[in-house]
């Protein structure tokens, strides 16, 4: 056996109470304990004085040296501070809400104490204290997160008795040639050492070893499963004419950058392969991606099969139709916009047309996808501006009859650490640089007292006919946190700009209602636009050059970075304003990066260094894997590492062969990535 699946049951002191407390944590087996990884260790290394630093958590050994003073300031709040010779140092032990101490103390004794340290003072805030010399099995005591009725120590004693029992089953899946490649400690010694480290870098070994096995596993399985899906996906080849594309290429209004050209033919030659394509295509704002959709989508269709392009909104949808209509129609193709507002007659009539053949690329929300929508021969799905294409949607494709190639467009520049992890079984293609000439937006910090400044230069704009964003964090007045809403941000402007319309936009609005105002302000009706984050996606309204955000700090970087984008569309010079009271050293930060840079790949490096990984996609739709022990950005290198090391594994042949690889096999197989019917 593997891993050792022994129910926890069979260790000596868990009943079935402990065990229901302990499958509340995610831990079931034995091997399940030996995962459970501590999440900090306590450090009673005794400690040389002379190296600790302001704050530091310490042990020192010591002697009182005077009597203790007691100082009570209520009942029960006191304070009791003895003067203790560590070496050669006079140190003074702080310990709170402890006053018998005064009593128990005596000049001579020997104490161990731990807690912080305070140079300043050089003083020990007592945390935990022992009389006598210490006598510890571990000077590093390792710290578990805990739930419910279990404690720490329980779960100390628990892995103690584990290890006695059944240590002696642990075997390493990792071959050896893997290990001495890496210089890695083996599985058995590295547990052991995590949970019973005797010194720090031993437990640096055994970390490094248990994140490599992790990461390796989880690319493993990442790999295995591209595979298998390619295996399973029945998605015929279609057979991509590449002078027509070429003319097609010709006939655009300007010459594709470097970048557009490297990703189309990524996505074309995918298309032009018999099995299923699962790509991701991500290129910063105003870096062109549409028409590197309209590129594929007129292969598709030239070869004989229809494309539909999915977007969040109805105005975007809307849009899009209007551009690549503008880019296909020349070439004898059929695009149609399936909305709500195309019903009845109508909309059967567009069923019906699209059933038959008889038009080559549907847009629209995800209704293009659903129910009564039957395609004759669907080739390419592409969606725009959203992060996940639900297993459902899927499913209803599948449920079909489709398989058809997917290709998802974001402009949230990821990480490239987050990708590989995040969208592990997806192909990646990359937009890496914006269309020449652009000019870049100028971006501007100011603080809350510099408003009327920052109206004028807003009515300089609306004054050469200009249009502007304003950007609020908030629907209503809140009175717990102290920021503009967009309701009284927009009574404000109006009385401020009153020969100018001023347009609101919230999430409390109904699809419709925003769709129509998004309508207005691109029809210039509206020359302002006061809205929460809702118009974030994708809206491209040329003549608006003025970008506004109240409360920045209220928002992370790649969110900033989104809405900023909103402008600089047009041949105008664009503006940015950041209204921010910055006060933490984050924040402050995080304005400062915006206004030096307007490259979105640097800003998401910057954002998931400040904000952690889980932030970043916002916690619930992160669809980061929950590593035990590994974390994605500390240890990118590594994840960088493992995942060309199971790259090669899957693709060579003495891993599906080779003794040293058993293992590895077999936890691939038990985790269920070859499974025939796995949707997502
Ligand atoms: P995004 O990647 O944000 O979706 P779009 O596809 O909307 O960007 O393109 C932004 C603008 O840039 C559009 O007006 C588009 O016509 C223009 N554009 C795209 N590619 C090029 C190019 N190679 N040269 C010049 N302009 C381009
Ligand atoms: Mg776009």
């Amino acid at each position: 056996m593997l891993t050792d699946n022994t129910s926890v049951t069979e260790i000596k002191g868990i009943g079935p109470e402990t065990a229901q407390d302990l499958e509340a944590i995610g831990v079931r087996t034995v091997n399940d304990l030996f995962e459970y990884f501590p999440y900090r260790y306590e450090n009673y290394e005794l400690r040389d004085l002379t190296t600790v630093k302001h704050d530091e958590k310490i042990t020192v050994e010591g002697k009182v040296h005077s009597e203790p003073s007691l100082r009570y300031f209520s009942k029960k709040k006191s304070r009791l501070t003895v003067r203790v010779f560590v070496d050669r140092f006079l140190i003074t032990a702080v310990m709170f809400n402890r006053p018998f101490l005064k009593k128990q103390l005596k000049i001579g004794d020997t104490l161990t104490l731990t807690g912080k340290w305070d140079q300043h003072r050089a003083a020990i805030v007592v945390s935990e204290f022992k009389r006598g010399v210490q006598k510890r099995a571990s000077l590093i005591e390792p710290v578990y997160p805990v739930k419910g009725k279990l404690t720490v120590k329980q779960i100390r004693k628990f892995m103690t008795t584990a290890f006695n029992q059944y240590s002696s089953n642990i075997i390493d899946p990792l071959p050896a040639v893997l290990r001495q490649k890496y210089r890695l400690i083996n599985r058995m010694e590295a547990l052991k050492a995590l949970h019973f480290p005797l010194d720090y870098n031993q437990l640096k070994q055994a970390r490094r070893r248990m994140v490599y096995e992790e990461l390796l596993l989880f690319q493993l399985r990442m790999q295995a499963f591209k595979q298998t899906k390619r295996e399973n996906g029945k998605s015929t080849a279609i057979p991509v004419s590449k002078e027509a594309v070429d003319h097609f290429i010709k006939s655009l209004p300007f010459p594709l950058t470097k970048a557009q050209k490297r990703v189309s033919n990524e996505i074309l030659t995918d298309l032009s392969k018999p099995y299923h394509m699962n790509r991701l295509l991500q290129g910063d704002v105003g870096s062109g991606k549409t028409v590197v959709a309209a590129i594929n989508l007129f292969a598709v269709a030239r070869a004989g099969f229809q494309g539909a392009l999915m977007v969040p909104t109805e105005i975007l949808a809307e849009q899009h139709a209007e551009s690549l209509q503008d880019l296909l129609s020349p070439h004898d193709m059929t695009v149609a916009l399936l909305t709500s507002a195309v019903k009845g007659k109508k909309r059967q009539e567009l069923l019906n047309r699209l059933e038959s053949g008889a038009i080559d690329i549907l847009i629209g929300t995800h209704a293009v996808i659903q129910e009564d929508v039957n395609f004759k021969k669907l080739g390419l799905v592409v969606t725009d501006e959203q992060h996940r294409f639900g297993v459902e949607q899927r499913r209803t494709l599948r449920s079909k009859g489709e398989n058809p190639d997917v290709l998802y467009m974001t402009a949230t520049p990821i990480p490239r650490t987050l990708a590989i992890s995040a969208f592990g079984d997806m192909d990646i293609s990359t937009i890496d640089e914006l269309p020449a000439g652009r000019k870049s937006i100028e971006t501007y910090w100011t603080k809350h007292d510099m408003l009327n400044r920052v109206l004028a230069f807003v009515e300089r704009e609306l004054k050469k006919g200009r249009q502007a964003y304003v950007i609020c964090p908030l629907i209503e007045e809140s009175e717990q946190l102290d920021v503009q809403n967009a309701i009284d941000v927009h009574a404000q402007l109006q009385h401020c700009f009153k020969s100018f319309n001023v347009g609101l936009m919230h999430g409390r609005l109904s699809a419709q209602e925003k769709d129509e105002i998004m309508a207005g302000f691109k029809d210039n009706r509206f020359q302002v636009l006061v809205s929460t984050t809702v118009v974030e996606v994708g809206v491209n309204v040329p003549n608006a050059t003025l970008m506004v955000i109240y409360d920045a700090q209220r928002f992370g970087l790649a969110q900033l970075h989104q809405l900023r984008g909103r402008v600089g569309r047009g041949s105008e010079q664009s503006y940015c304003i950041l209204i921010a009271d910055a006060k933490s050293e984050i924040s402050q930060e995080r304005m400062r990066i915006m206004t030096e840079t307007t490259d979105g790949f640097k800003l998401s490096e910057y954002d998931l260094q400040l904000r952690g990984p889980g932030d970043f996609f916002g916690q619930k739709q992160s669809g980061l894997p929950d590593f035990k022990i590994a974390d994605v950005v500390h240890d990118y290198r590594t994840l960088d590492v493992a995942r060309s090391d199971a790259e090669a594994m899957i693709h060579s042949k003495s891993f599906w062969k080779d003794e040293a690889c058993f293992y590895l096999r077999k936890i691939l197989a038990d985790s269920g990535v070859f499974e025939k019917e796995r949707l997502d």
